[in-house]
């Protein structure tokens, strides 16, 4: 087995669709058979709270790992979905930033876990990919992400100002490599809540991919009402309504994830 794949869903821009494709992009990763663990970064728990993991099985979550109390095996829950697994995260994350204050390297503590959980499963009990949730911010979370990760992978929402705020982010993407992850890379960027009736939507798309090229997606994730309902039933889209638009479009992600991956890989 390959070792774990590791990409950080980041966009310190608030609701863009970070977490909605952390859930269906690792459903539809899980359902091609791929073991996929997503690690919530973000302190409002929204990415666990969607995939049904109430408040009272927290109790050993993200926060445990990242100041060492946990190993990420002791923190990892099944989810009702075969093959697709998580580590929680919780309000108690919010307070990381000045815990970590006191400890050296910072910014290496997921990167460490993810090293020690590779070493203590060998070649066998693995994951195939862990997908990181990250909160709306570009904090010590979302640098320990960027940090631990292979790739990044961007959300961008369909909206006149997509691009604004992106400088930033990939500041700090630039950054975090120059410093901390020599081999951090762009691993995509995904139009997420599309609107097919509105030309801006299409206008967006356009200027999106005139800019970032062939780092964005050919899949555009739909603005789709299953999506947005899916976590009220504590269950991704893509098992709520399989046959829904934005169901199909993340199924179709995965498929190009995949692809884009061997391709990576193979190089
Ligand atoms: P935050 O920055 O707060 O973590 P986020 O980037 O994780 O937000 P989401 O929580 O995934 O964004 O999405 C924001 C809201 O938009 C949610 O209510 C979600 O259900 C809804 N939503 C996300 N994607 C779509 C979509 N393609 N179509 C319709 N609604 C969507
Ligand atoms: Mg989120």
């Amino acid at each position: 087995m390959a070792s774990m794949r590791t990409l950080a869903i980041a966009n310190q821009k608030g609701g863009v669709g970070k977490t909605t494709t952390a859930i269906n992009l690792g459903t539809a990763l899980a359902a091609t058979g791929k073991r996929v663990v997503i690690f919530d970064a973000d302190p409002q728990g929204n990415a666990s709270t969607g995939i049904d993991i109430s408040p009272d099985m927290r109790t050993v979550n993200a926060y445990h790992v990242l100041v060492g109390q946990a190993a990420i095996a002791g923190a990892v829950l099944p989810t009702k979905v075969p093959n697709l697994f998580l580590v929680p995260g919780d309000a108690n994350l919010s307070g990381l930033e000045t815990e970590l204050m006191a400890v050296t390297r910072p910014q290496y503590r997921l990167r460490d876990a993810i090293a020690a959980h590779a070493h203590s499963t060998g070649q066998g009990d693995g994951f195939d990919y862990m997908l990181i949730d990250c909160p709306p911010s570009l904090n010590i979370l979302t640098v320990n992400a960027l940090t631990a990760a292979d790739g990044v992978l961007v959300p961008l929402q369909c909206e006149f100002f997509a691009l604004e705020g992106l400088k930033q982010l990939m500041d700090t993407i630039g950054a975090v490599k120059v410093n901390l992850n020599p081999t951090l890379e762009i691993q995509g960027v995904v139009l997420t809540m599309h609107d097919a009736r509105t030309n801006l939507s299409d206008q967006v798309a356009n200027d999106v991919r005139s800019v970032l090229g062939d780092k964005v997606y050919e899949t555009i994730i739909p603005r789709n009402v299953r999506l947005s309902e899916a976590p009220s039933h504590g269950l991704p889209a893509i098992v709520y309504d399989q046959n829904a638009s934005g169901s199909k479009a993340y199924i179709a992600l995965a498929k190009e994830l995949i692809e884009r991956e061997r391709t990576l890989m193979a190089a």
